[in-house]
């Protein structure tokens, strides 16, 4: 099999200054000084938590718990204090104090044991739940029901959600931080489940009552302008104690995250993902990579890490019981691989460290292997040349078809693009400046249908500028508040004009015929037609189209499976070339329908057009078998080359529970001028590897490839 990658000149300009400089090396450099000042949350490369129950205090073993986060070369730990049950003797009213407290300080003794082993201390605080006594003092704090009634928890009817819009957050969370800050000595403070994951609230408070209607684009400009209140209000308040402390929270959800990502990455210090791992449901394994490029969009070389759930995820699940090894493996994997530092997370201290001890072991390994060889995770900058778009607004608030789901448009084309080895990177749809996408010949709208105008200019000159673009259905078809467009706003872009509404199928969806030869078609020989998609926007006339539409007809009864019409003029593709930029546009949703039907032409379509946008000259080509993933860093010692290996039967459904190894991938990979390579060494091998080259172009094979390898490239 012979794929190809995606080109890289490897002479951008939007170098990511992810700088680590080990504390010991700072400490004696003559040039210490000179040095900038590298906030100690930016080196961190492993973070641990036992995430604590009200019993751990009668149960966990606290020197036994720093030990073992020790020895996993962690550089922090997060220690609950809470919010919904007080893990130390607390005086803020309505910070109920756990069933097993007593008079112990539990928190204090799991941050002195933290602190004697030399880990930093994040305090943990949970602000959306609370008890009935503090509905009853404090109505105003609670989320609020149509019919006015306080929101009870859906598991614990004992419990009632708070809301973010009231003074819960700017009154009692506040007197908690503050009480922390005067007790105790910690580096940070964190909120989990604040701002809230994958859906907007809907309150009917007395303060919600003011706010647009839930779920409009009004309501998210205040959501946003809420969220960052609370955060810069909450980091003052942790840098009371400190300069260096800060504040970060819960983030995670993929694209399809609740707070503008780039407004907030301007005040985020650390991208924590709440993005745990799979269930034995369909989500595909790539979710956590996936997160990975999230971050990379929009954190500027900041600290990102993923929470890895050693517990059982997904539904049901089992919070105390460890799930499969393999599993939890393959998550670290790509959350080293896609840039991020690994977070291990397990639930609870029965009998000591866990009843199930299972989830010990495995991860002390693993961050002990990665420990070794940190200073080639430590990345500078992606050398993708390849930009996909993630419409975020277009996640939150975009109604695709009947029947269609918003996740599938990036689902298929995140497919299709590790099915042809394309190296990419994510960049969202607020990133579109010149600088933003120097180092990118060409990006990929998938179905990015809300776009603003000052967006759509930005892709118009990245264009003229010689950038190409491929784009599929409803691109643009909306503004940045989802207003209908008559007309596309990249209209004159790709030389289309919408000549009709949404078609979608019943029955038989329409066919795309083949007009002519293009190196977009290659591989489709004998036909003279291909499958073109479930849903399109019908589009006008263009002068000598690759392919048009055949309309659907009925599946059954096959009497009647044959077109009635069976050439037209209306456009399945079209296919532009002004100077160096190439651009392609498809009417259908051809990347869902790939995902929706698993069709190997409509695959095998999207790749040639990508390829055929992105250019000849790969920055980064890995040519063998087998389904992976992969990402190519500059680093700290020169460059890394990660192959994940998804060929797995539990690729699309249910958790890994053994791996297949692949074999050798053949890497051809640029190098910048200047840049000589001395040593390749796979770093999960731990063996040095042969190779040809070395200065302008390097090749090396990677003989075997069983979960995931690393091929450092040391630079003279
Ligand atoms: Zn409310």
């Amino acid at each position: 099999m012979e794929r190809a990658l995606a080109e890289n000149r490897l002479m951008s300009l939007n170098r990511r200054d992810f700088i680590v400089v080990p504390a010991a090396t700072l400490a004696t450099s003559l040039f210490a000084a000179a040095a900038p000042a590298v906030p100690w949350q930016r080196k961190i490369r492993r973070v641990g938590q036992t995430n604590m129950t009200e019993h751990d205090p009668a149960v966990l073993d606290v020197e036994q718990w720093a030990d073992y986060w020790a020895s996993l070369k962690v550089d922090a730990v997060l220690i609950s204090v809470t919010g919904i049950l007080a893990f130390y003797q607390t005086k803020v009213p309505y910070h109920r104090k756990g069933r097993f407290l007593g008079d112990r300080d539990f928190f204090g003794e799991c941050c002195g044991a933290a602190k004697k082993r030399g880990l930093h201390v994040i305090a943990r605080m949970s602000p959306d739940l609370n008890w009935e006594d503090a509905v009853e003092a404090h109505p105003e704090w609670f989320q609020r029901d149509a019919h006015g009634n306080a929101v009870h928890h859906t598991e614990d009817p004992r419990l009632f959600r708070t809301c973010m819009f009231t003074t819960y957050m700017t009154d009692y969370m506040p007197a908690i931080m503050r009480e922390i800050n005067s007790l105790y000595d910690v580096d940070g403070m964190f909120t989990n489940a604040w701002p809230p994951l994958g859906a907007l609230p809907a309150c009917y408070c007395e303060q919600c009552k003011n706010l647009p209607q839930p779920g409009t684009m009004d309501y998210w400009d205040k959501f946003n302008e809420r969220t960052i209140y609370l955060w810069k209000l909450y980091d003052s308040i942790a840098k009371e104690k400190k300069p260096s402390n800060f504040y970060f929270a819960n983030l995670g959800g993929g694209i399809r995250s609740t707070a503008n990502l780039v407004k907030l990455g301007e005040v985020c210090e650390w991208f924590q993902c709440d993005n745990q791992g799979r269930g034995g449901d369909d989500t595909p394994i790539w979710g956590c990579a996936l997160q990975g490029r999230v971050c990379h969009a929009v954190q500027e070389g900041k600290m990102a890490t993923n929470v890895t759930g050693a517990w059982s995820t997904g539904t049901p699940r089992w919070r105390n019981v460890y799930k499969s090894r393999q599993e939890e493996q393959m998550w670290f994997n790509e959350t080293l691989a896609s840039g991020m530092a690994p977070y291990h997370h397990i639930i609870g201290g029965e009998n000591g460290m866990g009843e199930d001890r299972r989830w010990l072991q495995p991860a002390r390994e693993y961050f002990n292997w990665m420990a070794r060889h940190d200073t080639h995770f430590a990345n500078k900058r992606s050398i993708a040349n390849l930009g996909v778009v993630m419409g975020q607004r277009t996640h939150l608030f975009y109604k695709p078809p009947r029947g269609t789901l918003m996740r599938e448009y990036m689902d298929g084309m995140y497919y299709t693009l590790l099915e042809g080895r394309f190296l990419f990177d994510f960049v969202h749809e607020d990133k579109l400046a010149p600088e933003d996408l120097s180092q990118y010949t060409a990006l990929v709208l998938p179905n990015t249908a809300l776009l603003s105008e000052d967006q759509c200019q930005q892709l118009r000159a990245y264009v003229d500028a010689g950038g190409s673009l491929l784009a599929t259905f409803e691109t643009s078809m909306y503004t940045e508040r989802n207003v209908p467009r008559s007309d596309f706003g990249l209209a004159d872009v790709f030389g289309i004009r919408k000549a009709g509404d949404v078609v979608g199928t019943v029955g038989n969806a329409y066919l795309a015929r083949i007009e002519k030869q293009h190196p977009i078609l290659d591989g489709f020989s004998d036909t003279s037609w291909i499958p073109g998609a479930e849903n399109r926007i019908p589009i006008a006339p263009v002068d000598g189209p690759v392919l048009t539409v055949v309309p659907g007809f009925v599946a059954y009864p096959p009497e009647l499976s044959y077109p009635i019409q069976a050439r037209t003029n209306e456009p399945a593709i079209v296919v532009r070339q002004k100077g160096k930029s190439r651009l392609i546009y498809f009417p259908g949703d051809i990347e869902r329908t790939m995902w929706r039907s698993g069709h190997t032409d409509l695959a095998r379509l999207l790749q040639n057009s990508i390829r055929w946008v992105a250019g000849a000259k790969p920055p980064v080509t890995i040519q063998g078998d087998g389904v992976i993933e992969t990402f190519a860093w500059e680093t700290q010692a020169g460059f890394a080359v990660h192959i994940l290996n998804y060929t797995n039967p539990a690729m699309h459904r249910g958790w890994v529970r053994d791996f297949y190894p692949i074999g050798g991938q053949k890497v051809t990979m640029s190098l910048p001028q200047g840049r000589r390579v001395s040593r390749v060494e796979l770093l999960r091998a731990e063996t040095n590897i042969p190779f040809g080259g070395g200065s302008g172009t390097i090749e090396f094979t990677i003989p075997r490839v069983l979960d995931y390898e690393v091929a450092a490239l040391y630079c003279a």
